[in-house]
């Protein structure tokens, strides 16, 4: 465990904001978890800080989660079971698994952030969430100061949304994640988003092999979300509403062409990113942020911009859409203030 006194958290967060913290403790192992949160209570726990705006400044104390490694847990015919150390890079495990022709995750190729940060919104692209592949949470509860695991029915998995966004919510740390993925002989790619599929036909590759769907995720990613490290930005700043069925039809009176998809009978999802765009918000800037212009989802940070900006830009949108279709958008984004 490292700390270190008065460190700018720049180089920390993916919107780039240029908040500082008193402590930024750097937690390696497993070990030194107990040590940690015993030394720093209350401290915000940072992985890739991919899913988060750093409205407070300073900060008391950060714990950087650098917890790594992977392991082969158990092995048979079909596949494998692995634990992930919680500070290991997403992409990078999913690198891994793609490297080692076991599916389950490559269309979830290219998501910024670490494997624990994956479960506490249930990361999810192209098709895929991770609940779909998930054996395990490892979970250091600070209340009752001892490591438990939580399987995925005690995860309460939703649309990015678990028990770690609501009743866990800062009661602990998810130290290791395990992982069930399979064998290439026994796996059959999930090619259920049309996107990915028009994609890989336009390539004429009619039956994709894991490393080609992982290769075309990260195609379409990279041409359709801006660069975080050029561009500040925390990926889609809102959830896709969820909204009652009776809404969405009165919507499309005025909108034939509002796209929707369903959820069951009385429910059905709409693009936020159609709804912050019909706002005309699509490629705007105000000073230093704006929304992205080929995904008006993703709020921009164009050099120096302040969380209060940022936030002035999220409330204006989401008065904006409630306005125009009674519909209230919530930030996926975790805001610390
Ligand atoms: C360009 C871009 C594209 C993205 N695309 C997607 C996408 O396709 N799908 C998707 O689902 N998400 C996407 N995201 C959002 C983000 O990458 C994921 O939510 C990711 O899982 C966040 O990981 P992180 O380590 O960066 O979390 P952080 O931002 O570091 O933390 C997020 C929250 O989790 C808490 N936290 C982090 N680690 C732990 C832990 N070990 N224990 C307890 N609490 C913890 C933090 O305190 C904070 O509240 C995108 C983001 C960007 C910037």
């Amino acid at each position: 465990m490292q700390v270190n006194k008065n460190v700018s958290l720049q180089a920390y967060n993916t919107f780039g904001i240029k908040t500082a913290c008193g402590e930024l403790v750097i937690l390696e192992s497993k070990a030194d978890i107990e040590k940690a949160f015993d030394l720093f209570p209350q401290s915000i726990i940072i992985g890739g800080g991919s899913n988060i705006l750093l409205a407070k400044n300073p900060i008391h104390s950060v714990i950087l989660n650098r917890i790594t490694g992977i392991k082969i847990i158990s092995e048979n015919d079909k596949g494998v079971q692995v634990s992930v150390g919680s500070g290991h890079n997403w992409h990078e495990f999913v690198r891994w698994a793609v490297s080692q022709n076991l599916g389950g995750i490559e269309n979830l190729s290219l998501i910024p952030g670490t494997v624990g940060a994956g479960p506490i919104q249930n990361i999810g692209a192209y098709g895929t969430e991770i609940k779909d592949v998930l054996e395990k949470v490892e979970f250091y509860d600070f209340e009752k100061r001892k490591f438990r695991s939580l399987l995925p029915e005690q995860c309460h998995f939703g649309y990015r949304d678990s028990v770690f966004k609501n009743h866990l919510k800062n009661k602990g740390f998810i130290s290791q994640v395990f992982f069930n993925l399979t064998k290439s002989s026994y796996y059959e790619v999930n090619l259920s988003y049309k996107g990915l599929t028009d994609y890989l036909n336009n390539l004429n590759i009619k039956s994709p092999t894991i490393t080609e769907v992982s290769n075309a995720v990260i195609s379409i990613r990279q041409s359709k979300l801006p660069d975080w490290k050029e561009l500040g930005n925390a990926g889609s700043f809102f959830k896709n509403p969820e909204i009652n069925i009776d809404l969405f039809k009165k919507i499309k009176q005025s909108y034939p062409e509002a796209p929707s998809y369903p959820i069951d009978s009385k429910t059905i999802k709409i693009p936020a990113a159609w709804l912050i765009e019909t706002c005309g918000f699509k490629g705007v800037q105000y000073g230093n942020v704006g929304c992205y212009l080929n995904q008006p989802l993703v709020i921009v940070n164009y050099g120096n911009a302040l969380p209060a900006e940022i936030i002035d830009l999220k409330n204006h949108i989401q008065n904006q859409v409630l306005d125009k279709f009674g519909i209230e958008l919530v930030p996926e984004v975790t805001i610390v203030q």
